[in-house]
């Protein structure tokens, strides 16, 4: 009937934001459906209306009408300039106490300006994170709610119903924290996951490129470690992207396709606030710069010729057992990186926190990781273990147990690296994780001299480990 309320409201209702609405009306829950062509309101309607309860509404006014107070409107439009429109022309529809939730891809900042905007109008504003794609958004997603906690009073419960489980049966979302911490939270996700798919995808080149593996070799030893240390829904589907074979011509897909990777700005945006912040995130900015070098074509072109290092034998296959045994040092070599790339984004996590004032909960982060997501791993279970052991952990690389596997694993981890370097295969993910985990355990780092030089040429003055004060050296009389 036309005076049925809904709990919530959809608008946007591309990919993201039908799958999300059929989740809510799967779930029991009565979803007001709005887009700003009504063609698309109608299609969801038509072709999904049996899977529950939805009110098609053909405008803005008829959409926040059909739902009860306080409502509770998810914003899915465009990222950008779409979203802030669409924001205002609900806003001015609505009452002090009612929820704009905003899950889109939207940058912390802008997040935070809308906020506070709204927060002054009585409005509450969340920003939040969703990750899995379409299918998360339709099964469950891994969802990170920000903004004022007494919004997650009304609208947690209905979150937590429509979110991916954890494999202990807990839902994948929580409260992350005030104003763009869901937000911020979501775009070091993605800063992680840009992380992760680079160093995977170095282990796949040095398994074909130096020990001679075929793509449908390493799919089998990618499916081995997915049942291993490593199991992770990213390791899963490499396994399957390699074992694809290309219908057209009968090739390894992994063959066929341009070699030319894209971004749509969350990993760039990543390494963008982690500089502003002063951490250090190599890993992912490694990731960044790989997928930006893949795509310049004239750079790539210009060194083409350059010559590489002297192949043994000419290159080819390793003899089995050696192929084995190098296979065995890539998975060390990865999963060293793994835990390097994951602990630079919890840095960052803390470093935000820190800026912010946001109080974020690093154990509660891994786990609404757990599952949903495009990162999700048994992995995000033991991080979730080591700050709820020690929520003051200083570094991943603090934490006991992961101490003693990077410990384990650094033999190997440089043999592969050094492998790498001796092939010519370009390795910056694992090369530059190493160089951190060295970089850190380092007794002295030669930032000493460059300490030297700055105070030489700028008058910059220095630090001395043996006693107190500020130093500078005369360079020219002491000439
Ligand atoms: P999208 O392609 O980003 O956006 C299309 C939707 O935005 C349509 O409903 C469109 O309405 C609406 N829209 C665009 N400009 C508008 C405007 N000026 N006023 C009103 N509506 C406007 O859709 P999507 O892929 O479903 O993603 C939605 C959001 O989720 C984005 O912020 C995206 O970054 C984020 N996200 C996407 C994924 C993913 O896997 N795709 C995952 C996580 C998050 P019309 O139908 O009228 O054109």
């Amino acid at each position: 009937s036309a005076d049925r309320k809904a709990q919530i409201g959809v608008t946007g209702l591309a990919v993201m934001g039908r799958n999300l609405a059929r989740n809510f009306a799967r779930n029991g829950y009565t979803v007001a459906v709005h887009n700003r062509t009504y063609g698309r309101t109608r299609e969801l309607v038509e072709q999904f209306g049996g899977e529950g309860d939805f009110v098609p509404a053909a405008s803005s006014e008829e959409f926040v009408a059909a739902l009860e107070r306080p409502r509770r409107v998810l914003v899915m439009v465009k990222a950008g300039a779409p979203t802030d429109a669409v924001i205002e022309e609900f806003a001015a529809l609505l009452e002090p106490g009612d929820v704009i939730i905003d899950g889109g891809n939207a940058h912390f900042e802008d997040t935070r300006r809308r906020e506070a905007a709204l927060r002054e109008r009585g409005l509450h504003f969340v920003g939040a994170g969703v990750s899995g794609g379409e299918e998360g958004a339709l099964h469950g997603p891994s969802i990170m709610p920000g903004g004022p906690p007494e919004s997650y009073e009304s609208l947690g419960p209905m979150l937590e119903r429509i979110a991916a489980r954890a494999p202990d049966g807990t839902p994948c979302t929580a409260h992350v924290g005030p104003d763009g911490a869901g937000h911020f939270v979501k775009m070091v996700h993605n800063g992680i996951e840009y992380a992760d798919m680079q160093l995977i995808a170095e282990a796949y080149q040095l398994l074909r490129d130096v020990a001679g593996y075929s793509p449908a070799e390493i799919a089998d030893i990618f499916g081995r470690w997915n049942e291993g240390r490593l199991e992770s829904y990213l390791i899963e589907i490499t396994a399957e992207v390699l074992r694809h074979t290309d219908a057209a011509t009968g090739r390894p897909f992994v063959d066929v396709v341009a070699d030319r990777a894209e971004q749509k700005g969350t990993g760039r945006w990543t390494v963008q606030t982690a500089l502003g912040l002063g951490t250090p995130v190599p890993g992912i900015a490694e990731a960044v710069f790989a997928r930006s070098l893949s795509g310049h074509a004239e750079l790539r072109a210009a060194a083409a010729a350059l010559p590489g290092p002297q192949t043994r034998d000419g290159g080819g296959r390793m003899a089995p057992d050696e192929a084995a045994a190098f296979a065995e040092r890539v998975e060390r070599s990865l999963y060293a990186s793994k835990i390097i790339s994951y602990a630079q984004g919890w840095d960052m996590m803390r470093a935000g926190s820190e800026e912010y004032g946001w109080h974020l909960d690093l154990s509660a982060t891994a786990a609404i990781w757990r599952a949903g997501c495009i990162i999700r791993a048994g992995f995000l279970d033991r991080i979730r273990g080591a700050f709820t052991n020690d929520p003051w952990l200083p570094s991943l690389l603090a934490d006991p147990a992961f101490a003693k596997e990077l410990g384990e694993a650094q033999q190997a981890w440089r043999d592969v690296v050094a492998a790498a370097a001796a092939g010519g295969v370009p390795a910056p993910g694992m090369a530059g994780a190493l160089a951190y985990y060295d970089a850190l355990r380092s007794d002295r780092l030669p930032a000493a001299l460059l300490q030297g030089q700055r105070d030489f040429f700028g008058a910059h003055t220095y630090q001395r480990t043996d006693r107190e004060g500020t130093f500078h050296t005369l360079w020219a009389e002491d000439r």
